[in-house]
């Protein structure tokens, strides 16, 4: 183990919830990691403000559910508490200029024709997830004729109906933040596999949106970085990656150089352009990083007095198809004790690219609008306070929530997002080796 001056164990770039646990995980096992960040502060795609107007908000990642089990235990062991986002009144489809209420996690509809459609689109989505290998979905029997699909060309072979290729559209905008035509049909079939199937990744209770971090999400990171100290350093963009010696030599723009045995790059994968690598990336990652952009998305809260949805019995999710609608779902954002009356929005996509050139205020001019019309009621006009967040404009993430893969990349590149895990493989001569396990006979 080494730490004379800026010589470490690990480097770790971006300090994420991704970065940050990488570095836990290594001090907890006795080794000496540095964490390099480019802003001024940690949590990088989750972001917590408190002010008076609000308490506490999340205008960055938020929503946790069943299966999130690692974020989860990290909250645990700090002592963050999760509490429910709040689905017991009814929920609104607002479709064709009306609103409808409903309860469970998928607006119904009454006309059969249009219900089988539903049916067999999100049967079909969950049975060719069932196809694709989690850890390799380059290698699922159809790869190569799915990852050549767009999912709008998937709904045009699967969908009868207008309303499901309609619906299907928001389902695509709401899970990964960009359009059917923009994503290949293996890689998102294989996201929704990954998180659970259609049901889970749209649902509120018992599904991805179900709880939320009493205080915010941020605080995770923010108790990870006080664990790890002096070894995060803030405002030190990393530029350059000089792994042509026996050790890593990593240098921040303002000038400062950290060395090591190993780097991790935990940061999203179009950001390493802005970075120098040397030698070069191999062939295929260096392409990679050109080829995976970040979705679009302004995430929108807006204030109320009084929480008079639910007085009208309403929950506060609105699952609104209308294109001239900035909003494409909403859910009750109060707070656990319910005061701060509040609904959560999301500008999605499209969307979001077309309102992006508007002000703040006429943003929010247009979503209480909206809002007052599907809720039927003039109370929403009258909102006390309003926060967003525009994720475009984040020169640090490039966009949110995710990356996303364009018809044909995963099949081609895929593979160099795992190649590190590989070669570690093959050099322990185990198959899966574990991470700590790996560090400890590596270091
Ligand atoms: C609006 C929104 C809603 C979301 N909703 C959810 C949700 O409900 N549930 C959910 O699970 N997820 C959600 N997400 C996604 C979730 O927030 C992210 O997947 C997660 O936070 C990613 O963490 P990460 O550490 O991998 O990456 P990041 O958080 O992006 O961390 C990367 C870090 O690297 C830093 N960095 C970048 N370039 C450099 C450089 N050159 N040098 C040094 N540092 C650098 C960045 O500043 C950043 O801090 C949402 C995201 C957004 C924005």
């Amino acid at each position: 183990m080494t730490t004379a001056g800026n010589t470490f164990d690990v480097v770790v770039v971006g300090a994420g919830i991704s970065g940050l646990s990488a570095a836990k995980l290594l001090r907890e096992i006795g080794l000496n990691p540095v964490v390099l960040e480019a802003r001024d502060r940690v949590g990088g795609r989750t972001f917590t403000v408190s002010n008076k107007e609000t308490k506490w908000v999340d205008l960055g990642g938020a929503y946790v559910g069943p299966t999130q089990n690692r974020i989860l235990r990290l909250a645990k062991q700090y002592g963050v508490k999760t509490y429910k986002v709040n689905e017991q009144e009814k929920l609104l489809h607002h479709v064709n200029g009306k609103s409808y209420h409903f309860k469970g996690s998928f607006p119904p509809t009454w006309n059969p024709i249009a219900m089988l459609d539903f049916n067999n689109l999100f049967r079909t989505i969950d049975e060719m997830g069932k196809e694709i290998p989690r850890e390799a979905p380059w290698k699922a029997p159809h790869a190569e004729e799915w990852d050549k699909m767009s999912m709008l060309q998937f709904f045009e072979k699967t969908c009868w109906t207008n309303a499901a290729r309609r619906f299907g559209t928001l389902f695509v905008n709401v899970n990964v933040t960009s359009e059917p035509h923009e994503v290949s049909a293996l890689w998102f079939l294989w996201y929704v596999k990954q998180c659970g199937g259609t049901m889970r990744i749209f649902s509120t209770t018992n599904g991805g949106q179900e709880r939320k971090f009493v205080g915010g999400s941020n605080q995770i990171s923010e108790c990870m970085a006080r664990e790890l100290g002096e070894r995060v350093k803030l405002q030190s963009p990393v530029y350059r990656i000089d792994q042509s010696g026996d050790m890593v030599v990593v240098e921040t723009t303002d000038k400062q150089t950290y060395k090591a045995k190993y780097v991790i790059v935990a940061t999203p994968p179009a950001l390493n352009l802005k970075m120098h690598f040397n030698p070069e990336l191999p062939p295929l990652r260096n392409q990679l990083i050109t080829r995976v952009p970040m979705g679009s998305v302004i995430k929108c809260m807006v204030y109320y007095k009084e929480n008079f949805w639910r007085k009208k019995g309403f929950c506060g999710t609105m699952v609104i198809e209308e294109e001239g609608s900035p909003i494409g779902l909403t859910l009750d954002d109060t707070k656990p004790d319910g005061t701060v009356p509040a609904i959560m929005g999301f500008i999605l996509a499209r969307k979001c690219r077309k309102l992006c050139g508007l002000t703040k205020e006429e943003r929010f001019k247009r979503i209480c609008e909206i809002y007052s019309k599907v809720l039927g009621t003039d109370e929403a006009l009258h909102a006390v306070h309003y926060e967003e967040k525009n994720w475009c404009e984040e020169e640090y993430s490039g966009g949110c929530y995710t990356a996303y893969f364009p018809p044909g990349i995963l099949t081609q590149f895929g593979r160099s997002c795992v190649k590190w895990v590989e070669s570690a493989a093959v050099r322990s001569g185990r198959r899966n080796p574990s991470p700590r396990k790996w560090w400890r006979s590596h270091l």
